[in-house]
């Protein structure tokens, strides 16, 4: 791999490639700064000839970055790890380079689903203008967008290896059930669809914007994100659902955490059980005259109690400024946007 220097990269021969008459192996070495904190060395061994030509014959690759210190923890003032092996991802946890890398090398293609029914178009130009900006930059990207107003979804730049994919579906009268219905259209999706297009799916709320790097670090095969308004509380102050009649029913002694029902994701595998089995609780709730008090956030939240997160993304991947600024918070990656829900919400 890494065999043409990236354009703009500060390598160069340290040989001048004459063999001065002596045959045998030379190096010829290039170096390539990726970012602040990691170089990659790429390092092609060269055979000359007698007779003065020469064949490449092995590359070696190295990488260097500062090492891990296994006494001095990263972060210690979160949790970075839950008690059944799951990272929490937070500002300062991870390298991206090196992240970025291995990512390359799987050539991965991420798809990004986000639902645009009835008003909800009007989110979409600063979403996508802002997701180029700050969403998997220098990955592969299919933004899959679920609308019932196709001709209203925005013409964006996108950069290469991204590409929109309108998606045209019907809508509902009450927000609550449009915004539960998105765990029936991705399941059905995902088996039809995006399971020949991509390795990760990526399920977020459209009334929001980037704000900062939103990389392959959150990808995992089964990934949530804590609630920005539950971080920090007990068990008893989560607003699971809490009738026994309802199929999202936690009882009181049992779950980790809250997560948010605007970010979720994983392989498509997982994420097709997942919107599967909360789609089919659902409409057991519904055939028994009942709905959870946070509608698919319920569904999802009961899930992750019986089916863990490989991965859990802190805050920084779904903050909202009218929970302040917590001192914990390094990044706001990906925040709310304030929206008038008379105006936007059942139009
Ligand atoms: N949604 C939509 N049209 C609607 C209502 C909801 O497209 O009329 C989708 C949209 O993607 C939205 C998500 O459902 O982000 C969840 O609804 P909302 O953001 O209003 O819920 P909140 O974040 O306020 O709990
Ligand atoms: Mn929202």
């Amino acid at each position: 791999m890494v065999e043409p220097g990236p354009p703009g990269s500060s390598g160069g021969d340290s040989h001048d490639g004459k063999t001065r008459g002596i045959k045998g192996y030379f190096r010829k070495r290039h170096v390539y700064v990726m970012g602040s904190t990691m170089l990659l060395f790429s390092t092609v061994y060269v055979w000359y000839t007698s007779n003065g030509t020469e064949s490449k014959v092995a590359y070696i690759t190295r990488l260097m970055y500062t090492k891990p210190q296994i006494l001095k923890p990263s972060r210690s003032d979160v949790l970075t790890m839950t008690p059944w092996f799951a990272p929490i991802v937070w500002e300062g946890t991870y390298n991206s380079e090196i992240l970025n890398e291995q990512f390359q090398r799987r050539n991965v293609t991420v798809g990004l689903t986000m639902f645009a029914i009835k008003k909800y178009v009007v989110f979409l130009k600063k979403f996508l203008e802002t997701a180029e900006m700050y969403f998997m930059v220098g990955h592969r990207v299919n933004y899959y967008i679920f609308t019932d107003r196709p001709e209203e979804v925005p013409k964006v730049a996108l950069k290469e290896g991204r590409n929109v994919v309108v998606l045209q579906v019907q809508n509902y009268p009450r927000w609550q059930e449009i915004s539960m219905r998105r765990m029936e259209l991705i399941s059905n999706f995902s088996q039809q669809r995006f399971i020949n297009e991509v390795s990760y799916l990526v399920c977020v709320d459209v009334d929001m914007r980037f704000n900062d790097q939103v990389g392959v670090e959150i990808l995992s095969n089964l990934f949530g994100t804590l609630h920005p308004g539950f971080y920090a509380a007990e068990r008893q102050s989560f607003t699971y659902e809490r009738r026994p009649a309802s199929q999202a029913y936690v009882p009181s002694d049992e779950g980790d955490f809250y997560y948010a029902g605007g970010f979720f994701g994983g392989t498509v595998m997982e994420v097709y059980m997942l919107t599967k089995k909360c789609h089919e609780a659902m409409m057991v709730d519904k055939a028994n005259g009942i709905e959870a008090i946070w509608h698919d956030e319920s569904h999802l939240n009961k899930y992750f109690v019986y089916y863990k997160p490989t991965k859990i993304l802190s805050p920084e991947y779904l903050w909202d400024d009218n929970m302040g600024r917590p001192e914990i918070l390094k990044k706001r990656r990906f925040l709310a946007l304030p929206k008038n829900h008379a105006a936007i919400r059942n139009k």
